[in-house]
């Protein structure tokens, strides 16, 4: 079984040919021989197989990586010489783009120019860390009471072996945030990608070992989370691990990552805010207040799942917000004229409605939408749901669907308050005309990152991350360099 998409000789093809991962530069087979399907969530049917890894192939990966590690077959490269195998790298998923947006599209459901737009920003990523790789520099220092003076200075060293696991949402992107400033700061990298969406991960492994990337350096091992991502968090010779996904699974990493107290950084879930204030022009925002929670079906870790409105604006709000949301073409993903593509797997369609069920049982009233839609592949109504209150588990867990939830408030407090009452603190919006309104519940409001009049902002330059339980560290920015850095300190008594 082959995974089929446009083109007369994907560049891919072979890889799919027979179920194999990345271990130390060469294709291999899982070593137990195990396979997991891949399904097409737009018709819920098996589209190819990939190799289902276990500790043993996990321990051969990371092994690997920490050889080419002490060997410095990357660390030991200049800044400069990193630099241009990650601009090489970016060359080339930009010009098989076309060929990686089929396969994300294929895998996750998503719709190609969505996939496409993902995979330019998997290109900015490498594009923009290859330009850190050779300004990683320390500081230094003039330290010592006057009768014992030292020359003093930092250095910068890559942290060693990344371990890296990602979720299914976005699986090009979410990887190349973490490959990309892992391989400028000069670490050696297993990334894992999810069982569900595991084809871009090792397209975008061949293409890095096309770059020039030294075998061993990346290693992609694909299979289940107990049995490659836990064993993987818990290895001794792993240095760091970067988690993106859900805040569960996230606490249990914090846990396995214990044995040897590795670094971490973590980004988890989110139940964002959007707070409109009643100086809005209604028909200005509605569209961009729908995309911010139905982009990519809702599996977007910081869709703007809440929607604060203010009472003067509450009803034309929500009622805009519900006919974009009526008027969206959902269907499959290659389909150029669809906005929507569907949920990516059985399972989450079960927990999307699940939910959904749940709100309307506690009290909820569905403005639009609310069920499944057809019986075949994993298609969901974008819903909106109002008569909400904090209290209800659709306003407190994250759904990862497309679902929205609207409350009235009446005053600014109120709107911060109930805004800001949520484990979770990865992003949030203010909409208002009113720019000291907009600052000051912009530093309010306790999120990674706050849109004005915006909600889906974005990109290389900004670090993005949670406060509280969305998560550890940030990607993006300088502050995702520091992310695979130690800092050493080394001195010299100068009066001798
Ligand atoms: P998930 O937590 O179920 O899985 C994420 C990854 O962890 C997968 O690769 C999975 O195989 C692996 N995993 C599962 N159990 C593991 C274990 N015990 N040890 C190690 N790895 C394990 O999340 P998901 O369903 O794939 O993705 C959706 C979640 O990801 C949502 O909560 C979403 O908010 C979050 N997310 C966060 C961000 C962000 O930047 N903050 C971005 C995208 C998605």
């Amino acid at each position: 079984m082959t995974v089929t998409v446009a083109g007369a000789a994907p560049k891919f093809g072979a890889l799919f040919e027979s179920p194999r991962m990345l271990v130390d530069g060469q294709w291999v087979e899982s070593v137990s021989g195990a396979v997991s399907d891949v399904v097409d969530p737009g018709t819920g049917e098996v589209i190819t197989q990939v190799a289902a890894g276990d500790e043993t192939d996990v321990d051969a990966a990371v092994r690997a990586a920490l050889r080419a590690f002490e060997e410095q077959r990357w660390s030991g490269l200049s800044g400069q010489q990193r630099a241009g195998v990650l601009w090489r790298a970016a060359d080339l998923i930009e010009a098989n783009a076309d060929e990686l947006a089929a396969l994300e599209s294929l895998d996750v459901g998503m719709p190609v120019p969505l996939a496409r737009g993902f995979i330019g920003e998997a290109v900015n990523q490498f594009r923009y860390f290859a330009g850190w790789a050779d300004k990683i520099h320390g500081r230094s220092l003039e330290i010592g009471p006057a009768d014992r003076r030292f020359h003093a200075y930092t250095s910068k060293e890559p942290i060693g072996v990344a371990g890296m696991i990602v979720p299914w949402n976005a699986p090009a992107y979410a990887a190349s945030m973490k490959l990309a400033p892992a391989l400028a700061a000069g670490c050696s990298c297993v990334l894992k990608p999810s069982e569900e969406t595991p084809l871009t991960a090792l397209a975008i492994g061949s293409l890095l070992l096309e770059a020039g990337v030294p075998e061993g350096v990346v290693n992609v091992v694909t299979g289940f989370g107990p049995t490659v991502g836990a064993p993987l968090v818990a290895h001794d010779c792993v240095h760091k691990v970067s988690f993106t996904g859900s805040t569960q699974v996230g606490k249990e990493v914090v846990r396995a990552a214990t044995g040897n107290l590795k670094k971490l950084s973590l980004e988890l879930g989110g139940k964002s805010a959007m707070v409109v204030l009643p100086d809005v022009e209604v028909s200005q925002v509605v569209a961009e207040l729908a995309g911010a929670i139905f982009m990519n079906t809702g599996q977007i870790c910081t869709a703007g799942s809440r929607l604060y409105v203010h009472r003067e604006v509450f009803d034309e709000v929500v009622e805009g917000v519900a006919e974009v949301a009526r008027s969206l073409k959902i269907g499959y993903g290659a389909d150029p004229s669809v906005d929507l593509g569907p949920l990516v797997s059985a399972r989450h369609l079960d927990r999307v409605g699940e939910y959904v069920r749940g709100g309307i049982a506690d009290g909820a009233r569905v403005v639009c939408g609310g069920s499944r839609i057809g019986d075949r592949g994993y298609f969901f109504e974008p819903t909106v749901l109002a008569d909400v209150d904090q209290s209800m588990r659709v306003v407190r867990e994250e759904i990862f669907g497309p679902v929205l939830c609207a409350q009235p408030f009446t005053d600014v407090d109120e709107a911060v308050a109930k805004a800001n009452d949520t484990e979770f603190g990865l992003a949030a919006s203010v909409w208002t005309r009113d720019v000291a309104s907009a600052h000051s519940i912009a530093r309010r409001l306790r999120a990674g990152r706050v849109g004005i009049n915006v909600h889906r902002a974005g990109g290389v330059q900004m670090p993005v991350g949670g406060y509280d339980q969305s998560g550890w560290g940030r990607e993006c920015g300088p502050e995702a360099v520091e992310e695979y850095l130690e800092t050493k300190s080394v001195l010299t008594l100068l009066d001798r």
